[in-house]
């Protein structure tokens, strides 16, 4: 239903409103319209409703992190999407069509070789690692979508990693970045579990034919690598060995 021009401004600043983002003179400018528009004051009372109950659901569900992350990505596909600047979808409503986290867990293992990486591209790996978890540095391409993601790297890198969908596990995608390993920009997948980020590395391996998950330990973080389709792969985290075995047998068996 098209919206009177007058009223077009008003719809605007309703979501500001809940956010609690108006300055005083908005909110009551706010006021005097809603007092005297029906609809703009029913279309507020349902935002208001659907506000209330994001907050409500998204509170008991709480994963603050991943979450975040996976609002922080839909908000940059929806920004990328919309054509006029000044439109603005708030984190709850996005929540509302559906941005919400399925949390699962796995029976998967595998079994475990016990040889140690190389120590240079281990250092460099922790180093990437390390750095990626400060404010900014995680991902170049913020997406939960992997048809996304991996076309992404076309051009940025010369090979076209593995980039599975694990969200009914309970590792969402978060996004994607390169980094420096080894002396040649790598590929990086980044995934979530609960607030632990999961950094998956991947370069053209020398080596013919397929590899079994390797874990090791460095500094406290997690390290398995493994060998698919012609590539290395390497994830980092500091999540538990186990569940980091689960969310490297999910990720090397996908297809
Ligand atoms: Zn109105």
């Amino acid at each position: 239903m098209p919206i009177d021009t007058h009223c077009a401004r008003y719809r605007d600043s309703l979501d500001a409103r809940l956010d609690g983002e108006l300055l005083p003179d908005e909110s009551r400018d706010l006021d005097n319209h809603l007092a005297t528009c029906a609809s703009c004051a029913r279309e507020y009372a349902t935002l208001t409703d659907t506000h209330r109950l994001v907050s409500e659901n998204l509170m008991r569900y709480a994963a603050p992190d991943v979450l975040k992350a996976r609002i922080r990505g839909a908000l940059s596909e929806t920004a990328a999407r919309a054509t006029p600047k000044h439109i603005r979808t708030p984190w709850w409503r996005l929540a509302a069509a559906g941005v919400v986290i399925a949390m699962a867990s796995s029976a998967l293992t595998f079994a475990t070789l016990g040889r140690s990486a190389g120590s240079n591209v281990t250092d460099e790996l922790l180093a990437s690692h390390v750095r990626s978890l400060q404010p900014g540095h995680l991902t170049d391409v913020v997406s939960t979508n992997q048809h996304n993601v991996k076309p992404w790297f076309n051009g940025r890198v010369d090979v076209s990693p593995s980039v599975p969908n694990l969200d009914s596990l309970g590792f969402p995608l978060v996004g994607g970045r390169t980094d420096y390993v080894g002396g040649r920009a790598v590929p990086v997948t980044v995934y979530a579990r609960r607030q632990h980020m999961i950094n998956v590395y991947a370069w053209p391996s020398g080596d013919e034919g397929d590899a079994r998950p390797r874990e090791s330990t460095r500094n406290g973080y997690h390290f398995v690598e493994w060998r698919s389709a012609g590539l290395e792969y390497r994830a980092v985290s500091d999540l538990n060995p186990k569940e980091l075995d689960q969310f490297v047998a999910a990720f090397s068996s996908a297809r």
